[in-house]
């Protein structure tokens, strides 16, 4: 992880506000349809990127379900491999076709399927291929953060995976979970996550994208809700939120998704009248 002073980034407005829905092992498919239009209903804010991530079972009543209400679909998970011996498991071409995202590397498959940096790099390849959208999620233990080392952990996820994902993905989203975040009702401070996805754009900067990293979207992930979302969008450098347990409530996700339009359209704003410059302190 690069070490030294880390560099704001002054173009939130060109990166877009993105809302991802993480349904994990909820929802069956005969009523998985139902939750995503009542969703998509509720959230109707053309400014922010929509996408629901159903279980693999679930995705065609979803996308059928979504048609035409420009909220779009992902997977939580893909394999490793193109195809081959992988008893239960899902391929990205299995995929093409009804997602057009794919979570990969949640902590969830790293804790409980031993996903390793390597493998999550491999994902990110069988995405590319597919044309399938990656969401890296990438997030330090509560001990390492504790420890002061939240900004090195994270940095060693990201240099990994790139190093066995072997090119870097112009579409690549970054989601920011801090593992001891998750499904436990504690969240980051908007500052410190603030100062992560700093650090992750600087990163990516010195792993291969350039001048590119400033483009990319970083997302916030720990138990969202729509009272505590302001928190992070108040921040110019995080772009959006993953969001686990209250995306499964409809009254949650339009909450968050409102808040974030605020955030979207003060950020198009900004870009229309000063080409990305300027403090963004003042975000909404
Ligand atoms: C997630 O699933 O990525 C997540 C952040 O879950 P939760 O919002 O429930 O913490």
């Amino acid at each position: 992880m690069p070490t030294g002073r880390l560099v704001p980034c002054d173009d939130a407005a060109v990166r877009p506000v993105l809302i991802v829905a993480n349904w994990k092992m909820n929802t069956t498919p005969a009523d998985a349809g139902d939750l995503a239009v009542a969703i998509a209903a509720a959230t109707d804010e053309p400014a922010v990127g929509r996408v629901i991530c159903p279980p693999f079972v679930s995705l065609q009543p979803v996308r059928d379900a979504l048609a035409g209400s420009g909220v779009e679909v992902g997977a939580q998970d893909l394999h490793h491999e193109v195809s081959g011996a992988y008893t239960g498991d899902i391929s990205a071409s299995m995929l093409e076709g009804l997602v057009s995202w794919c979570i990969v590397g949640h902590s969830e498959r790293r804790r409980d399927h031993g996903e390793t940096d390597e493998r999550i790099g491999h994902k990110l390849a069988r995405c590319r291929e597919a044309g399938i959208r990656p969401i890296l999620c990438v997030g330090e233990q509560l001990q390492e953060r504790e420890a002061g080392r939240a900004i090195a952990v994270v940095g060693e996820q990201l240099r990994r995976t790139f190093e066995a994902s072997a090119r870097m993905d112009e579409r690549l989203v970054i989601a920011y979970e801090p593992v001891w975040a998750i499904g436990t009702g504690l969240t980051a401070r908007g500052a410190d996550a603030a100062e992560m996805a700093e650090a992750i754009r600087q990163a990516l900067g010195e792993l291969g994208y350039g001048a590119r990293a400033a483009e990319v979207p970083v997302l916030y992930g720990g138990s969202v809700t729509s009272a505590s979302i302001g928190e992070f969008l108040a921040e110019p450098t995080i772009d959006g939120a993953l969001v686990g347990g209250a995306s499964l409530k409809v009254d949650e996700m339009a909450g968050i998704v409102a808040r974030a339009a605020l955030t979207a359209r003060a950020r198009q704003v900004i870009g229309e009248t000063s080409s990305g410059a300027g403090d963004r302190r003042g975000d909404p």
